[in-house]
């Protein structure tokens, strides 16, 4: 007798459950899923201990009739698609048919459903995968699930659980995503009964993101839009100010589906690349729409990866699209205003704000990209052919970025130089204070970057620099004298440690050589084996553009300073400094009279 045979459906589920529901927060995500794909508007999730003890979802959906919440359960059951071709056209989130029986499989699960125009609903209770009871009941419209004591039968895979705080975490991040991919619908998460998420009804992408990251980021994010033959984006970009040590703070959805796509994450960097400290990582939410035949949504068990054809060209589009976003825009930050100008006296209002969440306000009228046609995309039947566009999207698109974009660099007229370091400046509202030396650093990033066959050139020293180098330093300069020469240093052994540099580049002001050649022989050694050709002459061109720039405790007269200003105002990214910290930041005149106590 053969030793195959095939498994008992509730085993198979079993098994398949291991790859679906790792824990609460994948639950959640396959029901919210679940409730998003039936049409809701609204949708409330609760959990209890992180989930482990009590997960439900409430939806206000389609709803199933009777005989489909009991084939619901059954394994590889789908209303979604119907055919292996329908699985090149995906407009659901949901597909595969596995994850209810699956979650079934492990849980003590009851569900409560009224499908929309049905006088009574449908009750069941499943555990561990067997149906306990099916009921008729009175229920409201949709669906309404609960899952207790998960994992009760798998012990191996509950000892994996962390603490309730960490599964909480885990949820709390899945329904933010949702939250911010589906700012049409009311989202609400509870949490041992406490409130940790509510989103509005009809709600701007911009409110969404407040909900989940607060008014005061969302208010820092800039719009993105752009759209090509293949590819529609829009979403929210952060300014650099309000960078993240992690990439915990960064969300991209393709065709309405959250994905985890480093490549994607790494073009939108690149847009920031110059503006940003290293080590830091911009904030973003971004929507791609794509046409789904360009999408192979099913290559992962919890379908956050996605592949994406490379002919799409998606990274360089995305990248130029940010790097749009961002030039067009005034990246200036604010003064930080301080709270408490004397002990004693009560602190100032937070400044005034231009936009506000619209909480507690009846169905706002839309006013951002967010309304634009995710769901009109999906369930257009055009969709397959066509990126849409729709004329009154734009508008509206249009309309929010009144305050978002940018005038140009702020008129400025100079005051003076304060401690030799900064420069005062009256702008159209209030004053504006500039760091002398990181805006001349830019000035000259940019010139050098910009014409590096005038810059790199070498240039023969009419007096030879001798340098005493370490034994290290001889032998990192040894490695690179090749490196060295193409970007103009010539430089010749003098017997012992002592070297002769002949030659320098010709944006390196002379008296600066020696120094600027030893950083390099710095960076070096410390990044011997990781720097492209590229790369180098950039962090060349960032030492060369530091080393020439006016310092702090220069003294600059008025041609100098009003000269430093105009070539500020003309360079591509005049807010930041190569290694990307301001080169002005402004105090308006409404943070003026707080200052003084005119106003309160
Ligand atoms: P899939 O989402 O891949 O189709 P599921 O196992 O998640 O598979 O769900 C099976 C079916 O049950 C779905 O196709 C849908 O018809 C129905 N269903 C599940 N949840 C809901 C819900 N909240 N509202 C209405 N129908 C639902
Ligand atoms: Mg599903």
């Amino acid at each position: 007798m053969g030793r195959i045979v095939l498994l008992e459906e509730h085993v198979a589920n079993k098994i398949a459950a291991g790859e679906v529901v790792e824990r609460p927060a994948s639950i959640v995500k396959e029901l919210v899923e679940n409730s998003i794909d039936a049409g809701s508007t609204r949708i409330e999730i609760s959990i209890t201990d992180g989930g482990l003890t009590e997960i439900t979802v409430f939806d206000n959906g389609g709803g199933m009739d009777p005989d489909d919440a009991v084939l619901a359960f059954a394994r590889h059951a789908t209303s979604k698609i119907r055919n292996a071709a329908d699985l090149e056209n995906i407009l659901t989130l949901g597909f595969r048919g596995e994850a209810l029986p699956s979650i079934a499989a492990v849980s003590r699960l009851s569900l409560k459903t009224r499908a929309a125009g049905a006088v009574s609903g449908t009750g069941l209770v499943i555990e561990g995968g067997n149906t306990l009871n099916s009921f008729e009941t009175g229920s409201p419209q949709g669906t309404l699930i609960s899952i207790r004591e998960l994992f009760f039968n798998t012990p191996a895979r509950k000892k994996h659980m962390k603490t309730p705080n960490v599964e909480a975490g885990h949820v709390s991040d899945v329904v933010n995503k949702f939250a911010m991919g589906y700012p049409e619908i009311s989202f609400q998460l509870k949490s041992n009964g406490r409130i940790l998420l509510k989103t509005p009804v009809n709600g701007s992408l911009r409110d969404s993101i407040a909900a989940v990251y607060g008014a005061e980021t969302a208010r820092d994010m800039l719009i993105l839009e752009a759209a090509n033959d293949t590819a529609r984006l829009w979403g929210y970009i952060g300014k650099p100010s309000l960078s993240r040590a992690s990439r915990s703070h960064q969300t991209v959805y393709i065709n309405g589906r959250f994905v985890k796509n480093r490549i994607i994450s790494e073009a939108v960097e690149k847009a920031y690349h110059g503006m940003l400290m290293t080590g830091r990582y911009p904030v973003f939410v971004i929507k791609i729409a794509l046409n789904p035949s360009e999408v192979d949504v099913n290559v992962h068990p919890a379908k956050t990866e996605v592949r994406l054809l490379d002919s799409l060209d998606l990274p360089e589009f995305i990248t130029e699209a940010v790097s749009g976003a961002l030039c067009s825009n005034r990246l200036i930050p604010p003064a930080a205003v301080p709270k408490k100008v004397f002990p004693g006296i009560k602190p100032v209002k937070p400044v005034q704000e231009v936009w506000e969440p619209k909480f507690n306000r009846p169905a706002p009228e839309p006013d951002s990209v967010s309304e634009m046609p995710e769901v009109d995309y999906c369930s257009a039947s055009e969709a397959a052919t066509s990126v849409p566009y729709v004329a009154a999207e734009t508008e509206t698109a249009a309309r929010d970025m009144v305050a978002d974009s940018d005038p140009g660099f702020p008129w400025l007229r100079p005051i003076g130089q304060i401690n030799s370091t900064f420069i005062a400046a009256q702008g159209v509202d209030g004053m504006y204070l500039i760091d002398q030396h990181a805006a001349h650093e830019r000035i000259l990033y940019e010139k050098f970057m910009d014409r590096p066959e005038e810059f790199i050139v070498s240039e023969q020293l009419l007096f030879p620099v001798t340098l005493e180098l370490t034994h290290q330093e001889v032998q990192v300069l040894n490695e690179n004298i090749l490196i060295l020469a193409d970007l103009g240093f010539v430089v010749e052994h003098f017997g012992g440690d002592s070297f002769l540099i002949r030659a320098i580049p010709a944006a390196v002001v002379k008296n600066g050589a020696k120094e600027i050649f030893l950083d390099l022989l710095d960076y070096f050694s410390r990044n011997r084996y990781t720097i492209s050709g590229k790369a180098l002459k950039e962090k060349m061109l960032i030492i060369m553009a530091c080393k020439s720039a006016i310092k702090a405790n220069d003294r600059l007269g008025m041609p100098e300073i009003e000269s430093l200003l105009n070539q500020l105002a003309d360079t591509r990214n005049p807010y930041t400094c190569p290694h990307g910290r301001p080169t002005l930041v402004h105090f308006s005149g409404y943070d003026l009279e707080k200052m003084f106590k005119r106003v309160l």
